[in-house]
């Protein structure tokens, strides 16, 4: 088997990346007009300024006085045309540049759109166990800037292309007319250039797929120290997280001295093989004078025409650079693109659930564990009473809520809602099913009603009733702008207690057949446990509650409690009973007295 080169590992991303630019074809099309039109006026100017000089600068007569002998009777064009064609010329050239670029900024802002949402659409449908391994600020990066920034480097590097490789082939033409022999010589140092510059771009494109690599881990370190802080302090651990930062600094630092380093090698060697090439074309040449084939004046011509039009191949060198460093860059962000999707097979929609929830003989084992999460796990739920889930930390609990909001799937057993299979419901449906109210509270940088009424019409009814039963219409009444003041990021304006009661309301308004109260991180404070215990109160016998619980004194009046141990059910009953049957659960109520 052959080992793909590099070259073969950016054709794909280059073949993505032209799906997203394909549709925007009518614009390209246009600015290479503009561009053509550009470079037609560009051989008209030096035409015009010689023909100025040529004409211009001969003796004439002037029209109302004598003619005298030898002079030419009369000038060939009247003096104001000379401003007046210069600068319509310029304006002209000016005009078609303007087009040229805004025509392909317009193909480009439009084609990072479409890339931006193709990715966020992605990362809305990537399947739940993506997210354990994706760090926020890693898909900010690649969503938000990756796309910008390749699609920029392109742009540059078509916006060169186009303004000076069409003058440059002009030229080239040019070249061959006068001289095709010194021409074709000159040729010969392309291969040999291309070689050159294939074997520093290899390298670039090491160095590029290093640096970006290091440069998403310093982002990560940082990430990790802002989100992290808590922990970070209360470990005392800044030295370490310094060290961390300092080592990836390191990295990002010597990976990018290097890429320089390969950027800059570029140029002096494509100078060097240049330099060989002019050596045989002087040699050349002076051979042909030697025959009588050709002049001094010609020869002067075509080296003047070659320096011009390397000139303008100098700046096509500068373009396979951005153009290997933007698809680099793009085959990270691109990456996003094939995460595993969520599977969502399911046809079958529950239009009235009842609440009654049955696992039956359910393994789940995560990938890489040595035993399974859930270990033939049978448990009942039913419509309209409290079940709760206890048990120690690893017991299961998280992964059964997991397990019935989709987010994970059984390897075997079934999971039956009405007795409906759970993977025969679509996503949605089966979602619509419960709503959450985790300790891990999720708040959006909106309003209070927008967190509340997240992603459904706003009902301003509803939302005072809801807000009434989680006990925070008071609160919200105090607030400046009401329900329309702002929480801020993820609810900082707030005290625990208040974003729990938010979090509550925001089920309330959801209004879903089950509620899942998910305590499973503990460290509640006592504001919010207060919350939680009076939305427990008042809701139970009245709606399906099925609560993961830490503290015991949360689910002392829960119809059935659940002990799980290893992925099983330990011990079932009420309270009483289990206290009475002196097992697992009486030892954890002892425990916490
Ligand atoms: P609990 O909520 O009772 O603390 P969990 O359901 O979170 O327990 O975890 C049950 C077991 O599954 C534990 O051994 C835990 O280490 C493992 N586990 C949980 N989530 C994952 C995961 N994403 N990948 C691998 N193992 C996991």
């Amino acid at each position: 088997m052959s080992t793909p080169s590099p070259d073969d590992s950016l054709r794909p991303t280059a073949k993505r990346l032209m799906s997203y630019v394909a549709p925007h074809r009518g614009g390209l099309f246009l600015t290479l007009v503009a561009y053509i039109g550009a470079a037609c006026t560009e051989p008209m100017i030096p035409q015009l300024l010689g023909y100025a000089l040529g004409e211009g600068f001969t003796q004439y007569t002037h029209k109302s006085s004598q003619l005298t002998p030898g002079l030419p009777a009369e000038a060939p064009f009247s003096l104001w045309m000379v401003p007046l064609v210069l600068i319509g010329l310029f304006a002209m050239r000016g005009l078609f540049g303007f087009l040229g670029q805004y025509l392909l900024h317009r193909t480009i802002t439009r084609t990072v759109m479409d890339i931006r949402a193709a990715l966020l659409q992605s990362l809305l449908r990537a399947d739940a166990r993506v997210y354990s391994s994706l760090q926020p600020a890693t898909a900010v990066t690649k969503v938000v800037n990756d796309p910008q920034h390749v699609i920029t480097l392109l742009g540059g590097s078509v916006i060169t292309i186009l303004r000076d490789g069409l003058p440059a082939l002009a030229m080239l033409g040019y070249l061959f007319w006068l001289n095709w022999q010194l021409t074709l010589l000159s040729m010969v140092t392309v291969p040999v250039m291309a070689t050159v510059m294939r074997l520093v771009n290899k390298r670039v494109r090491r160095m590029g797929t290093w640096a970006y690599d290091a440069n998403l881990r310093l982002v990560s370190v940082v990430e990790d120290v802002t989100r992290a802080w808590r922990v970070v302090r209360s470990f005392d651990a800044a030295d370490h997280e310094r060290q961390r930062f300092a080592d990836q600094s390191r990295e990002v630092q010597r990976s990018a001295l290097k890429t320089s380093a390969a950027n800059a090698l570029a140029q002096p060697l494509s100078q060097l093989v240049a330099s060989v090439g002019i050596s045989l074309i002087v040699a050349l040449a002076l051979l042909q004078a030697r025959h009588n084939q050709a002049g001094v004046g010609e020869f002067a011509a075509f080296v003047a025409a070659l320096l011009l039009m390397t000139s303008r191949l100098r700046h096509l060198t500068d373009v396979a650079q951005p153009i290997t460093n933007a698809l680099v860059v793009a085959r990270g962000c691109l990456e996003l693109m094939d995460l595993p999707r969520e599977p969502d097979h399911g046809h079958t929609e529950l239009s009235q659930f009842s609440g009654r929830i049955e696992l039956d003989q359910v393994v789940l084992r995560y990938p890489g564990a040595t035993r399974p999460a859930l270990d033939g796990l049978s448990l009942l739920i039913e419509p309209g009473r409290t079940t709760a889930l206890v048990g120690s930390s690893g017991a299961g609990k998280s992964s059964v809520v997991n397990l019935l909001l989709g987010f994970e799937r059984q390897d075997a057993g079934r999971v039956l809602l009405d007795g409906v299979p759970l993977e025969d419901l679509t996503k949605a449906n089966l979602r619509r099913q419960f709503a959450v109210v985790s300790q891990d509270i999720v708040l959006f940088d909106a309003s209070v009603a927008d967190n509340i009424a997240y992603a459904q019409l706003r009902d301003d009814a509803r939302l005072e009733q809801v807000l009434r039963a989680a006990a925070l219409w008071d609160f919200v009444q105090t607030l400046p702008q009401g329900l329309d003041t702002p929480v801020g990021a993820n609810g900082s304006k707030l005290s625990g207690g208040q974003r729990q009661r938010l979090a509550i309301a925001r089920a309330l308004y959801k209004d879903a057949p089950v509620w899942i109260f998910d305590e499973a991180t503990s460290a509640l404070d006592t504001e919010s446990e207060r919350a939680v215990q009076q939305a427990l109160e008042q809701w139970q016998g009245h709606k399906t509650l099925l609560v993961i619980a830490h503290r015991l004194s949360t689910i002392r009046r829960a119809d059935r409690i659940l002990v799980l141990n290893q992925g099983q059910v330990a011990e079932s009953g009420t309270h009483e009973e289990l206290l009475a049957a002196g097992g697992s659960y009486a030892g954890m109520v002892g425990q916490s007295h």
